[in-house]
This record gives C-alpha cells, structure tokens and sequence, in this order.
C-alpha cells in the first residue's frame, strides 16, 4: 500500500509539474527589429468583399494552443476557409475540413487522434454551391491536412502554393499529423507562386495576386517548409493579415509565445525560424494597428467578418 501512494504521489507531482511548468516552454520569444522595405500604397475598393466558411471546429483548452495559456480554460477551434469575392475571380483560402474527411483522417494514427480531432460542419463547397458562388482560385497557407482536405472538392479550380510545399507534400515526410497524401495525390491542378513581386511591408518579396494591391502573398516559412502568409487590403482601414498556422492564436503575436511545446513538437517544422516571424509580426502590428492578423484556427480572430453560412434547401 506504501509503494502505491508513493507511485500516487510521485504522479500528481509529475502531473502538477507538468501543468505548472512546462506550459512556460515556448514562451519565450526574443523581440526582433524590423524593416519596411516598401510602404505600399492602399486602395479604397468597394468591388471586393470578404467572407469566412467555418467547415469544421474543435474543442481543446487554451493551454494547448498557446505556451503559457490556461489549462483550466476550454476553448473552442475552428478550421475556416476564406472567401475573397474579387471582379477578377473569387479565391479561396484554405479549405478546410472537406467532404471526404473521414476518409482521409483513417491515416492518421490512432495516438495522434486526440490532438487532432475535428467536428464536422458544413464543407466549403456545399457553401458556396448552395449559394452559387463559383471560385477561380485557390491560395492554401500550407498542404496540412486541415487546410487541403477540401482540394477535390474544387477539382476545377488550381489551387496555388510555394515550390517548397509541393515538394514536401510529396516526399517522404508528408505524412501525418502534418500532411495527408490522399487529399491531393493525381490532382494536377497545383500551380507554383513566383515571389517576382518586390518587396512588401517587411517582406523582401511578394506576389501581387491580381496586380492590384488587393491581395498580396509573402513567404512565412517555419510551421511547415512552404507556409505563406496573404494579405487582402480592402481599403487603408479595411486590412487583414492571414497568417496561417504561424501561431494557433493571435495570444502568440501579443505575448510572443509558440504553441504548446507538445503541440509545437507534433506540428511545427522550425520553431527559431518560427520564433522570429511571430517577434517581427508582432513589432509590425505595432506599427500598423489597422491590419487585423488572423490565425487561420482563431474563431475569435474572425470578429467583424462576415461568416459565409449554407443556404438552407440545398
Ligand atoms: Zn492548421
């Protein structure tokens, strides 16, 4: 009976542990300086609107989506896509949780499953068809199964990613947590971006999307070898900044913290690289409050957009 509260003791102490100290690693971001290497002139567009489509969610605690979060706080996920309703053709971004996700998700490995768990909602393109929204083009943040499970869904429209995912997305590596070879493997719709466009805000190169300023592409590498990060300016006022995976939460941004560390380990490909981006988005958003910075899972970061729901009857 000794030895079973001695083992009792020595896991509550482990558990206690756990909640109280480990939650700080990641927590600790060096700042970074920055530079704007171009100012960019902003357009007031009244032809370009934006929308969100939550096609799945999840339920965790804070503490899991950002080091130094509370372990008693249940939060609430979400997996989102983004439309950018533009006269030049409606874009995607992300899919989100696609129709065939439970086919896809058999891949994932059954002890991984409580990390990465998901509710389905409705898919994004049983949104836009209930609402006969077609989409030209589709920008994915990265090819993590989260964000590419819809891809043949939208077998007509290419979708666009960096050399760096492509190649990843088809190597050895992608497998899961992170990648899910049956979301994409025979499409040939993937198109390759070409950062030709200059330097953008703290960026030395961009891809001007449509040409027009409206929606701008950087490099934001680390949580996976291709990530991007997308503006979309719809007026000097009206900006936002759609980061990805970069941080689960704009928490990460504010206090300069990664994800859970356990998280981190399972998902996240270069935290140093990772560490510096969130210290030079953070200066930069002190710079220009204006633009709003969304982390793709962040329903709260959401606020203010208008939210994309299925017409009823379809
Ligand atoms: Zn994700």
């Amino acid at each position: 009976m000794k030895i079973f509260y001695t083992i009792l003791g020595i896991i509550l102490s482990i558990l206690i542990l756990a909640i109280g100290i480990f939650p700080r690693i990641g927590n600790h971001i060096q700042v970074e300086s920055i530079e704007i290497y171009k100012n960019p002139t902003i357009q007031t567009r009244g032809d370009i609107y934006i929308s969100y489509l939550e096609t799945g969610s999840f339920k965790t605690l804070e503490g899991f989506l950002f080091a130094g979060g509370s372990f008693f706080k249940p939060q609430n996920g979400s997996h989102m896509a983004v439309l950018i309703s533009h006269p030049s053709g409606n874009i995607l971004i992300d899919t989100g949780i696609g129709k065939n996700i439970d086919s896809q998700y058999e891949s994932m490995p059954t002890w991984l499953k409580p990390f990465f768990s998901y509710e389905k909602k409705n898919p994004a393109s049983e949104i836009l068809l209930s609402k006969n929204i077609a989409i030209e083009s589709i920008l994915l943040t990265h090819m993590h199964w989260d964000h590419a499970s819809g891809l043949k869904d939208f077998s007509n429209a290419p979708f666009y990613t960096t050399k760096e995912e492509i190649i990843t997305s088809q190597s050895e590596a992608a497998k899961p947590p992170a990648y899910m070879i049956s979301q994409y493997e025979g499409l040939t719709n993937s198109k390759t971006l070409e950062f030709k466009d200059g330097p953008y805000e703290i960026y030395k190169e961009c891809v001007d999307f449509y040409k027009d300023g409206s929606v701008v592409i950087v490099r934001l590498p680390g949580h996976s070898p291709g990530s991007i990060g997308i503006f979309v300016n719809l007026s000097p006022e009206k900006r936002y900044f759609f980061t990805g995976d970069l941080t689960w939460r704009r928490e990460g941004f504010q206090f300069l913290t990664h994800k859970y560390f356990i998280s981190s380990l399972l998902v996240d490909l270069d935290k140093s690289m990772m560490g510096k981006e969130i210290a030079r988005i953070s200066e930069f958003q002190k710079l220009k409050p204006e633009i709003k910075i969304i982390p793709s899972h962040d329903s709260n970061a959401y606020e203010g957009i208008e939210k994309l729901e299925q017409n009823i009857g379809r």
